[in-house]
């Protein structure tokens, strides 16, 4: 079996309400999918989040193996291709694999932990209201009736906002709903310590990104200041640029996205990396409907730790918004059940892309 071709879309969609996170408004999202085509007949689907470079990422793929899932990595990463893009890469290359074996990728990955992954609906962001502490509150109780025993909330807005609404929604949802909250490096040190010690009296499960990843030292200040667990890296590419911040320790939930770090072959690599320091792994997920199914397959091989009668869960990103990226582009979508995520048993990624809505948001 041969790679024959190798294809990319642009994937825009427009959303109809605008959401804010603390850095920046939300007005449309974004995938970048790859299609990777083998002699056979057999098609792989990826999804990454930068683009190839135009040329070399051919020579380097085209009349490959597919099964050369680490050497086609190194050799794109060592011409200069970003893990941003050879995540898209990686990610169809193992679709190839699973359909080619007819084996579900978890099953490629050395099996799999878990039949349903526990989900936490990650909404809460930042509207245009004006009541905007009511709105957040029927957000958060409606996940509640529909399952979620999780949920995440976007922070990062200054003291005032951040501390009054996390107490509101941890009022509505009651004391039993596991409760996260994600400032998207909205804060320096200072603030982040601040604000989180106020925020601490809502029992908080972790706080997310308080700071920009790259601040070691930081973390390390905020994780000793606070009694929560501290989360991040998500924006993290390539094993590497995750080793100081698990290294020394510096993150309780390390968070790698699929579709960022490197697909596959380098999210293996951070989380026995992470596993070896003891940090835990929850990986990321925003984007469309392949990077949802490749988390769900990785996701679904991550022992838990310790391994004990009532672990702590693996708890799923399941992403509320709106993107028809992650709901209309799969025939057969992954979608949340009771507040958990089944892990799919059909051969690769185990999803049918729907061509139609593929070219329908093409840019
Ligand atoms: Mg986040």
């Amino acid at each position: 079996m041969k790679i024959v071709a190798l294809k990319e879309y642009k994937l825009r969609y427009p959303v109809q309400e605008k959401f804010a996170n603390s850095s920046s408004w939300n007005t449309s999202r974004s995938a970048q999918v790859v299609e990777v085509v083998t002699d056979n007949g057999i098609t792989g689907w990826g999804e990454g989040s930068g683009e190839l470079k135009g040329g070399s990422a051919e020579r380097h793929v085209i009349g490959r193996s597919p099964f050369d899932t680490e050497t086609i990595w190194q050799d794109l990463f060592e011409n200069g291709e970003s893990p941003r893009a050879i995540s898209g890469v990686d990610i169809a290359l193992w679709d190839i694999l699973g359909k080619a074996l007819e084996k579900p990728v978890w099953q490629l990955l050395g099996g799999k932990v878990r039949d349903r992954i526990p989900a936490y609906a990650s909404g809460l962001f930042y509207k245009d209201r004006e009541d905007v502490t009511r709105a957040l509150v029927e957000e958060a109780r409606g996940y509640v009736d529909q399952g979620f025993r999780a949920i995440k909330m976007k922070v990062g807005f200054g003291e005032a906002y951040d501390v009054k609404n996390v107490a509101a929604v941890r009022e509505a949802i009651g004391p039993d709903v596991l409760f996260a909250v994600d400032a998207n490096c909205g804060y320096d040190v200072g603030t982040a310590i601040d604000v989180g010690l106020k925020m601490a009296e809502s029992d908080l499960f972790w706080y997310e990104e308080p700071i920009v990843p790259d601040d070691v030292e930081g973390y390390l200040e905020i994780k000793r200041a606070l009694p929560m667990r501290i989360a991040g890296a998500e924006a993290l590419a390539g094993r590497r640029a995750f080793r100081r911040l698990i290294q020394d320790r510096a993150l309780d939930i390390v968070q790698p996205d699929i579709s960022i770090a490197g697909g596959f072959t380098e999210c293996r690599k951070v989380a026995t990396m992470a596993d070896v320091n003891r940090v835990r792994v929850l990986p990321h997920m925003w984007g469309g409907h392949i990077r949802l199914a490749a988390t769900a397959h990785w996701q679904a091989t991550i022992p838990d730790w310790p391994q004990v009668l009532n672990p702590i869960p693996s708890l799923f990103e399941y992403d509320m918004t709106e993107n028809g990226l992650r709901t209309e582009l799969a025939k057969n979508p992954i979608r949340a059940v009771d507040g958990d995520v089944p892990v799919p048993d059909a051969p690769g990624l185990g999803i049918e892309i729907d061509r139609e809505v593929l070219e329908r948001y093409a840019v």
